[in-house]
């Protein structure tokens, strides 16, 4: 029996108790420490993308290999790890091709003749695990390949946030952008992912750092983390501030909110031959577009899905720059709550003033 925030119906998390399967073959039985509450977990919790309800979402997690399946050649019990949404299969184009963030992970779930990975306490009903991970639950049960072991020597709260806001947010910039150094950086909206961008862009070398955001604090935030310039999203001419701090336009434009008008910004502060990568999960009927003058002038516009990451790799070395004091986790994470009190964490996260909750189990 686990104790998990479950999602009833769109609106809030009710908290309950479930029963999770064996391992099979490939899974992996993992005793949760900490996850992060993520944006991207709002969007179903208020019912903005849809799911199959019950479910238990949570997938910014770390902890603590319990058991693991017969078949499972990458982690056995007693290692720490780190999850991440991007499963991957390892045979398809993209996983072979390098892109793994892209494989849709077919086989990393049970097949739906199978028995489901997690049940109602009673036996009763299923309960859907969401992005295959299900981590506002003190177990999950996972393929193993979508876990990655790391060192020991990390704080597991901290490790938490480098699955899915720092991935998604440094791997934009090393991955999906290789900014090179000297590059002029600007990165829209500054909450866990936005941070992580601005960090990993001053561990890159870039140039100018600018931090575009409405609200104060994390302008502030954004400065402890690297960022040389901020402007406030807000003003009218947070464009031409750009241009003036950047010398014509940022290489690289990162938008890490989710909304129409920061991603059209985003493309905005470009310049000639510069390039705009969105990270927000935005509405789903939203568009964002590049002019004839933007094409002409050799403009680009791109998806970063969870920053490209290849993250048996990125993990691992995001959790070395941690430990060498490049990268500050401090910093991104405002809060440590326990699991009763995530609809407050929620309730915060709208509010848009700090950084990151995580979640901790004892
Ligand atoms: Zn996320
Ligand atoms: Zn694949």
């Amino acid at each position: 029996m686990a104790k998990a925030a479950i999602l009833e119906q769109v609106g809030g998390l009710t908290i309950g108790e479930v029963e999770l399967a064996d391992p099979a073959p490939h899974e992996v039985l993992i005793d949760t420490k900490a996850c992060g509450l993520c944006h991207s977990d709002l969007h179903f919790i208020d019912g903005a993308y849809p799911h199959p309800l019950p479910a238990i979402p949570g997938h910014e997690a770390a902890g603590v290999i319990r058991a693991v399946g017969s078949e499972v050649k990458t982690v056995k019990p007693g290692d720490h790890v780190v999850t991440c949404l991007s499963a991957f299969c390892g045979h398809c184009e993209f996983c072979v091709t390098g892109r793994m963030a892209l494989c849709m992970g077919a086989d990393t779930r049970r097949p739906q003749t199978a028995a489901p990975r997690i049940m109602r306490a009673d036996g009763s009903a299923p309960v859907a695990q969401m992005l295959n991970l299900s981590s506002f639950c003190e177990q999950m049960l996972i393929h193993e390949h979508a876990c990655v072991a790391i060192d020991k020597d990390m704080p597991l709260d901290r490790a938490a946030v480098i699955g899915c806001a720092v991935t998604t947010g440094a791997g934009a910039i090393f991955n999906a952008c290789s900014v090179v150094p000297g590059e002029a950086v600007a990165v829209v909206g500054c909450g866990g992912v936005g941070l992580a961008a601005i960090n990993a862009a001053k561990i890159t070398g870039a140039g100018k750092v600018i931090a575009i955001d409405p609200i104060p604090e994390k302008r502030a935030l954004a400065e402890t983390l690297g960022a040389t310039h901020t402007v406030d999203a807000m003003a009218d001419d947070a464009v031409e501030q750009v241009m003036k701090i950047s010398g014509g336009g940022v290489h690289h434009a990162i938008e890490a909110v989710g909304r129409q008008a920061s991603a059209d910004l985003a493309v905005k502060i470009l310049r000639r031959g510069g390039t705009a990568t969105i990270l927000g999960m935005m509405p789903l009927d939203c568009k964002v577009g590049l002019g004839a003058m933007d094409l002409l002038s050799g403009k680009k516009l791109q998806g970063a899905i969870m920053g490209m990451n290849h993250f048996p790799v990125d993990l691992p070395r995001l959790v070395d720059f941690y430990l060498r004091g490049l990268l500050d986790l401090d910093t991104i994470i405002a809060e440590r709550i326990p699991l009763e009190k995530i609809n407050e964490g929620f309730e915060k996260m709208k509010q848009g003033t700090s950084a990151r909750s995580v979640v901790v189990f004892d």
